[in-house]
Parts: structure tokens; sequence; C-alpha cells
């Protein structure tokens, strides 16, 4: 009997998948190999545009052997074997989390497994019923889990318009106990910035708002020091979470958010990511409070990632195609998917891995190609790029 249901259940996937193939939107796992800024696919050496290393740290051999001379050898364990509240709480954790705060300029900070974690735990551990989210309408896939799985209501508000924001604060303060509203600093297809100081300047109108701020492209990428975006625009103790992955520029696994100390003993107690998972191993957790001990140090890279993304967001604009980065995160938006894809293959074969980014990932018709650079690009490289970009 069993073997009869079988072959009918997974021919309602195969169908499925069928379907996405049909459409252009069958996803696989490509099949690279990665060194440096380098990457290999299908046979071919290209640069690679598709990468989260910004700084160039994750394939940083001087920067991996200094931390290999230094660690301590308490760090050099490879699991944690339990959760934090358990066993898994080793010093390495109690050592990141301080430097953060102290980084940062505040009361405490708190280390996650990843990015998903994170945001999948943070909204759901800290709203009710009797809370409202507003969330940018382009806030990461994680942060919409993170809704789904909260109690709370939830309006998004058009990407990056804060004059809708600003009446949907003013309709519904007085409905709600608490308010959350939820953008990215980066965002992660558009390469846009959020006005942070002026999200906290609408925050500050009513004391029940609170504003929970996604730095995981913002992270060692932006600021002086690389503290972020928040950095940037001088408002890093303005907001209530501010959160970043170590995923990406950082080089590492993890994620942190910065709050007060009342919102770390409150996570700690009623965050379901934290609490019923394993905690990083150790030597990933020192790995990466050594290199946020260097992030001040990376100013030169943060300047030069600025200057190339800054000759490619010109080249786009002067072929004629709107762009709306202001950051290394770089759209070329093409519309139809067969579009985006083919554009894809020609610059994959002039030797630059750039991918197809589609819908639903992206907006119905806004298929494009994604460049995420990375300081590593020299700026000969980024003149040839342009020059195929536009061909
Ligand atoms: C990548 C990303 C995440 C997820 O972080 P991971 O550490 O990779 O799980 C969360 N938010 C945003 C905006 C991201 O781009």
């Amino acid at each position: 009997m069993e073997n009869e249901i079988q072959p009918g259940l997974d021919g309602d996937f195969q169908l499925e998948l069928d379907k996405l193939e049909a459409c252009g939107n069958l996803r696989v796992l490509p099949e690279t190999c990665s060194e440096g800024k380098w990457i290999e696919a299908g046979g071919r050496r290209m640069l690679n545009l598709s990468s989260n290393d910004y700084l160039g740290l994750a394939s940083d051999k001087a920067l991996r052997e200094e931390f290999l001379r230094t660690v301590k050898e308490r760090d050099l364990c490879f699991s944690s074997s339990s959760s934090r509240l358990l066993t898994g709480n080793f010093p390495a954790y109690r050592e990141l989390e301080s430097l953060l705060a102290s980084l940062f300029g505040a009361e405490s900070a708190l280390v996650f497994s990843s990015g998903y974690h994170m945001n999948t735990g943070i909204l759901p551990a800290v709203t009710d019923a009797n809370t409202l989210i507003l969330a940018d309408k382009l806030v990461h896939a994680s942060l919409i889990d993170g809704i789904r799985l909260s109690a709370a209501k939830c309006i998004r508000y058009r990407h990056q318009d804060y004059a809708q924001l600003e009446n949907l604060l003013a309709k519904h303060h007085g409905e709600y106990h608490r308010i959350i509203v939820v953008t990215e600093s980066v965002f992660s297809m558009d390469g846009d910035v959020a006005s942070l100081d002026r999200l906290v300047e609408l925050k500050r109108r009513y004391a029940n708002v609170m504003l929970y701020v996604d730095e995981a492209h913002g992270i060692a990428v932006r600021g002086q020091r690389g503290l972020g975006v928040a950095e940037e625009q001088g408002c890093l103790k303005d907001i209530d979470f501010l959160c970043g992955t170590f995923g990406k520029a950082m080089a590492s696994v993890g994620a942190y958010v910065v709050c007060r100390k009342v919102i770390r003993d409150y996570l700690v107690n009623r965050m379901r990511t934290l609490i019923f998972t394993t905690a990083l191993p150790p030597i990933n957790v020192a790995w990466t409070r050594f290199v946020l001990s260097h992030l001040e140090d990376m100013q030169a890279r943060r300047e030069h990632l600025a200057k190339i993304s800054a000759s490619l967001r010109t080249a786009i604009r002067e072929s004629g195609v709107e762009c709306p980065s202001e950051s290394h995160i770089i759209p070329l938006v093409v519309g139809a998917n067969e579009k985006a894809i083919w554009k894809a293959l020609q610059m994959q074969e002039h030797g630059f891995y750039v991918l197809p980014v589609r819908p639903p990932t992206v907006p119905e018709g806004t298929a494009r190609l994604r460049f995420s650079l990375t300081s590593l690009i020299e700026e000969e490289e980024m003149a040839r790029l342009c020059h195929e970009m536009k061909a």
C-alpha cells in the first residue's frame, strides 16, 4: 500500500519542479570552487561578482595566520556540544559580546547562530497580539519569516516610503501597546540605504515605538570604524535592536544584536532560536572576535570598495538604466527572466561571475543581474567589467 502511495506523492513534487523549469525559475545548487576573488564554475575561472566577502577578509591568508598564531588553546574547540543555556556558553561568547557592546557604546550585545536564527527569533520573542510591526516592503526573507512566526499584526510600508510610514504611525500608535519599525540598512536586492536618522526622528515622536535595523550588508563595510550605516549616520545609540550578521563582510558565521541589557535578558528567556539550538563552536566565535577587533584598520578597503562601487553605478546609469543602489550591492535591472539569464551567461563567458536574480526573490518584472562587489577587485578589472556590461 505504502509503495503505491509514494510515487504519487513524489510525482506532485516533480510536477512543481517541471513547472518551475518551464518558467525559468528552477533553482539548483551551483557546483563552484572559490579562491580569493576568483571563482571556478563550469570549467571556467571568473572574477567573483556574487560574493558577500565584501572586504576580502574570508580569503585573507595573513589575517588567518595571525589568528591561528594568537588563538588561545581554550578556544580551539570545534563544537560547543550544547545550547548556550546549558553547557554551550563558552568564555569566547562573553568576550565577543563584551567587545561588541564596547565598540558600539551599548549596554549589551547577544550573539546568535546565524542571521536567519536572529531574524526568525527576535520578533516572535518581543511581540504579542498587542504589537504592530511596520516593516519595509523589501525586508529580507528571514525577517518575513520572523514576522510570520510572531503573534503581532504587521503592515508592510512601501519601500523607503517614510511619508507612508509617518502616516501609519500617526494612525495606529494609539491602538497598540508597542510598535516596532523594521528595516534593513543596506537593502540586499536594490543596494539602496535606509535613512536611519529619519527613522529615529519618526520613532521619537511616540513613546511606544521601537526601531529594529538589520545591518547584514552594512556591518564592516560602512562607517569610519566599520560599525555600519548606523555609525555613518550618527545614530548608534538610537536603535533599539541594532542587528547584523557575521556571515558576510565579517568573514565568519553567526549574528548579533546590540541592545539594552533588559532586552538581552528578555531574549535569553524568550527567544526560541537562541534557546533551542546548539551554540556556535568556540573557534568560530573567537575568530569573529578577532575580525571584529581588526575592523577599525580596514578603512582603506572600505574606501576602495566605495570607489569601485561608484564606478559601476555610474556606468550602469550612463548606459541608460536606472540604478537605485547607493552601495556595493548593485542591480542591473533588465526586466524579463530570460533576459537576465542570458545577460548573466554572457558576462560569465567574458570572465565575470554574476548571477541573475528572479522573482519571487525580487518583484515580478524586475529580474536583474546582481553585482555584489568585493574590495579585492582592482580598478582595471572594474573598467573591463563596465565595458563588458554595456556591450
Ligand atoms: C544574509 C542576510 C541574513 C541572514 O544572515 P545569515 O547569517 O546568512 O543567516 C539576514 N538578513 C539579511 C538582510 C541578509 O542579507
